[in-house]
């Protein structure tokens, strides 16, 4: 098959200048990816590059190199919207070092007039940036590709598919015409920019994508899951205890006389107070576990575990937070939080659980606050009534507690009752 090269330049210029222009409407669409504007222009100037190279019959060196310096600051622009696109500065002097070293080659006779130390020296500076721009981006495509463990060698790729023209370059004789691997060059940046662009796209719209379904699912002060992604997230844990039948344990937490710390400090150091609980919480739980809030001061957490578990980890949270919220803001807050908690086995209704933690959290209330209450298992509650509940609840804060006396006469109680 013979490629055309004039023909293939001017493909090679308008796709590139099209896809710039469609990836700038992108970016009009969605302004908070800064990166689709530098990658759009990028591709604006590599197109116009490309479309200079067949037009470029000046004999003043320094304009003849013009054409494949823009083409290598396009590169470096490219690379730098990988690194935007990651929250990275922009780095202006390697965006230009390339068609700077490009620009002083070009000023020596020996490689100017040489086509294949040109070739050479272009594929270098071309694959440097590709390489450099696949790194950025690897943590990003890592999530889709990783599965097949294709993802280190994404980069290799890259550079190897602009490194390629060397050896063929210094494989032909030197009087063979450069013209077939102009041609070959420029087919193989077309197949690159198109499946680039497709990538830069796919990869902007998942971001987007994953922004909104973020927060859709967040609570914007707190920054855990709101009560509807508490529920769904919930249930996805309930489904995994279910395949063993696996304890399951909820907690429900309530700031004590919350009312009064906005009273007396405002509801700015109460919001703050929220973040603080928030914050004492996420770092007493387990990755596993699912934490929210549910509304107002009241929070809500289900994890793996049974009522040991559930009553160690929420006497925890309690002494932590309590530990935490002495002050808060500079104010003297003395805030705790109230806990009722409930342990079940999977499947289990979470709103009923919800409910019954309620219940407890009730009691934890009127018991004097500050402190977890576990809610009767079913079995002791309907079964033998509320007195021997309430003993086998007192085993369970004793044991929370680490208080071997407290246990002692707690379990007396209850094997009494
Ligand atoms: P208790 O110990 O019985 O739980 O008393 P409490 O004062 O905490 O309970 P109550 O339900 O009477 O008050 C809850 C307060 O929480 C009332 C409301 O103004 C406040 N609140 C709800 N949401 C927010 C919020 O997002 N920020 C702040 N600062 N306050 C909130
Ligand atoms: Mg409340
Ligand atoms: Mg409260």
């Amino acid at each position: 098959m013979s490629l055309d090269t004039a023909t293939l330049l001017t493909v090679a210029s308008c796709v590139t200048g099209l896809l710039g222009v469609f990836i700038l409407v992108c970016w009009a669409q969605d302004r908070g990816t800064r990166a689709l504007a530098w990658w759009g222009a990028a591709y604006l100037m590599g197109g116009s590059a490309v479309g200079l190279w067949g037009a470029n019959e000046a004999s003043v060196p320094l304009v003849q190199s013009l054409p494949n310096a823009l083409l290598f600051v396009a590169c470096g622009m490219i690379w730098n919207g990988a690194r935007l696109f990651h929250g990275r500065p922009i780095q202006v002097p390697g965006m230009l070092v390339g068609a700077i070293v490009w620009i002083a080659a070009m000023q020596i006779p020996a490689i100017a007039e040489d086509g294949h130390l040109r070739i050479v020296l272009s594929s270098l500076i071309v694959a440097s940036y590709a390489f450099l721009a696949a790194l950025e981006l690897r943590r990003e495509r890592r999530r889709s590709l990783g599965k097949a463990g294709l993802s280190p060698f994404v980069p290799l790729l890259h550079g190897i598919v602009f490194l390629s023209p060397i050896p063929l370059a210094l494989l032909t004789p030197p009087d063979s015409s450069s013209d077939s691997w102009f041609a070959l060059f420029a087919l193989q940046t077309l197949l690159y920019v198109v499946g680039t662009a497709f990538i830069v796209i796919i990869m902007t719209n998942e971001r987007t994508v994953l922004g909104h379904k973020t927060a859709a699912m967040t609570d914007p002060l707190t920054g855990l899951f709101n009560r509807r992604a508490f529920f769904d997230v919930g249930q996805q844990l309930m489904a995994r205890q279910a395949k063993t039948a696996g304890p399951v344990s909820v907690l429900v937490f309530d700031l004590d006389h919350f009312k009064s710390i906005n009273d007396r400090f405002g509801h700015a150091v109460g919001d703050d107070a929220l973040r603080l609980f928030a914050a004492t919480a996420r770092g007493n739980l387990r990755g596993t576990d699912v934490l929210g809030r549910l509304g107002g001061e009241e929070f809500a957490a289900i994890l793996p575990g049974g009522p040991m578990e559930v009553m160690m980890i929420g006497e925890r949270l309690r002494a932590a937070f309590e530990a935490a919220a002495v002050e808060v803001s500079s104010c003297r807050l003395r805030a705790t939080v109230s806990i009722g908690a409930v342990a079940a086995v999977a499947p289990a209704d979470i709103a009923k659980l919800l409910e019954r933690a309620d219940a407890a959290l009730y009691a934890a209330k009127s018991n004097g606050r500050n402190r977890v209450e576990l809610a009767a298992s079913e079995a002791s509650a309907s079964a033998s009534g509320e007195a021997v509940a309430s003993a086998e609840r007192t085993v369970w804060a004793a044991i929370a507690r680490f208080n071997p006396m407290q246990i002692w006469n707690a379990t007396g109680t209850f094997m009494r009752s």
